[in-house]
């Protein structure tokens, strides 16, 4: 189809089937030399070598006689030779033929000898013509076929658009528009995981607050390396010092679950703004063999802007003031979400009486670690302190910073034993932690005490923290590094070791 733009670098080609020396002749001299003409002798016509090269003649030439003598098989090969233009060559003496009948094997045209320069040139023409209308169509039909893909595509991108936009106005929980939004981002990418992170800055005091949206479907180990990663982008892009954050599961229950493996896509970051003030982002794993288009991430940055908005009325509106229940620093809870949680547990206790074990743990001497190292190492102990209490809990404990250097770890369902067995534990974990700041390397030890309240409904339950603070006190009196359980009548002290 493209033959005739070589002209200039070579001459156009044609075939002759089984042309004469004189036909030949008269073709080249009325083409002249833009033209090169193959002719192939009756018993040697192209056949699978030639009819497979890459170079295809615009124009094929044939003797009417040639041609009825050619089997019917060979016929329908040439018939097919989409790139030529047949043209038949009349004898004098040959049988007259309709030009209805010409057309039906596929010619283009018949002409009569004499093979005139007129005659000849004027089919040439012809040819070309019919072959250029070819190249358009299959151009243009190309260009149709494009377009309808677009098309498809711009309509599945509004199709998702409005599902986006309706959906996130339908619910005023923050959790359950996140949720939707996971199951809409998929119309357009595979979306593994799907966390939130919105703050919120005071200007008085100038700390931040935090609320987190963690995806049900990350571990908790992998739920650890989203919180900092979530914290990690609030500090970036929140400014200020966070003081404490919240954080909400979305529950993606009922929901069928997608993909397997977490964290194994590609981590994408989405700011979420209002006017030009970030107040949260979202963070995706997302399918790492998917390649957006530019008119894709357009559309996806659109659905994070509405899907933003959505979030922001939601909050709002449920007044989640950004209630911070987590110490910033060491990632448990703050003494606000302990002192709530031991009325509650103490509540449940009375009604079905079951056990109820609290620690109180204080480090000890962690003046002389500010003083001798530094605030800031210090601080990376308190930090360690969070994680050793966080690793060694169940979910149903719950471990927080009461203040300064002393944490409470409050145990439901939890016998004095055991409650004993654990804070052994806790104080062994301590001691062995080896820190090192600034290339000085030191350790640190922690006393605890531990109160219980037995099973049954009859128990006096008001002291526990007085009990466990008496016993953390008889700890300290003794020696430090230790563990000292309050039974109520007097205090036994654990060996040390
Ligand atoms: P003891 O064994 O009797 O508990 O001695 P201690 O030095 O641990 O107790 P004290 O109550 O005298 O001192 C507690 C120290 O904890 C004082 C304070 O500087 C430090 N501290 C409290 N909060 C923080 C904090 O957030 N970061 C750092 N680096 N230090 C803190
Ligand atoms: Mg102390
Ligand atoms: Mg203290």
């Amino acid at each position: 189809m493209k033959e005739h733009m070589r002209r200039g670098d070579r001459p156009e080609l044609m075939w002759g089937l089984g042309l004469t020396e004189a036909q030949k002749k008269q073709i080249e001299s009325a083409v002249g030399p833009g033209f090169f003409l193959r002719n192939f002798p009756e018993g040697k016509l192209p056949w699978n070598k030639e009819l497979n090269q890459a170079e295809k003649p615009s124009a094929t030439w044939i003797p009417m006689k040639v041609w009825k003598d050619i089997s019917d098989n060979r016929k329908e090969e040439y018939k097919r030779l989409e790139d030529t233009q047949r043209i038949l060559i009349q004898d004098e003496q040959d049988d007259p033929v309709e030009m209805e009948q010409v057309l039906e094997q596929g010619f283009l045209t018949v002409i009569t000898s004499p093979l005139t320069r007129r005659k000849v040139q004027d089919a040439v023409f012809r040819a070309k013509e019919v072959t250029s209308m070819y190249s358009d169509i299959y151009r243009m039909t190309e260009e149709i076929m494009l377009e309808r893909e677009l098309l498809a595509r711009k309509t599945d991108q509004l199709l998702f658009l409005n599902r986006v936009l309706t959906t996130c106005t339908e619910s005023l929980d923050p959790a359950i528009i996140l949720a939707n939004a996971k199951e809409n981002l998929n119309m357009l990418l595979p979306v593994y995981e799907l966390h939130a992170v919105f703050w919120q800055h005071q200007e008085a005091s100038g700390l931040t607050n935090v609320e987190m949206f963690l995806d049900r479907k990350a571990d908790s180990r992998q739920e650890n390396e989203w919180m900092e990663t979530l914290l990690d982008c609030a500090e970036r892009m929140g400014g200020g010092t966070i003081s404490g954050f919240q954080i909400t599961h979305i529950d993606l229950v009922n929901r069928p679950a997608m993909g397997t493996a977490s964290r194994n896509g590609r981590v994408v970051t989405m700011p979420l703004a209002a006017g030009s003030t970030h107040f949260g982002s979202l963070v995706l794993t997302v399918d790492s063999g998917v390649r957006m288009g530019k008119d894709e991430v357009d559309t996806f940055k659109a659905a994070a802007n509405h899907l933003g908005l959505a979030l922001r009325n939601a909050l709002t509106f449920k007044e989640v003031k950004l209630r911070a229940d987590h110490d910033a620093l060491t990632r448990i809870y703050n003494r606000h979400t302990f002192d709530e949680r031991l009325v509650y547990e103490l509540k449940r206790r009375q009604r079905y009486g079951h056990e109820l074990s609290l620690l109180m743990v204080d480090l000890d001497h962690f003046k002389n670690v500010n003083d001798t190292y530094g605030h800031k190492a210090g601080d990376m102990v308190l930090k360690e302190m969070g994680r050793i209490l966080r690793s060694a809990l169940r979910s149903t404990d719950l471990a927080a910073r009461y203040g300064g250097e002393e944490f409470v770890v409050l145990l439901p369902h939890t016998s004095e034993a055991d409650a004993h067995m654990l804070a052994e534990r806790i104080r062994s974990r301590v001691q062995k932690a080896a820190f090192s700041f600034e290339d000085r390397d030191f350790s640190v030890t922690a006393s605890i005490g531990v109160a219980s309240l037995e099973s049954g409904c009859f128990s006096r339950d008001e002291d526990l923290l007085l009990k466990a603070d008496k016993a953390l006190y008889e700890a300290k009196h003794n020696g430090r590094n230790m563990v000292v359980v309050s039974n109520g009548r007097d205090t036994t002290c654990s060996a040390r070791q």
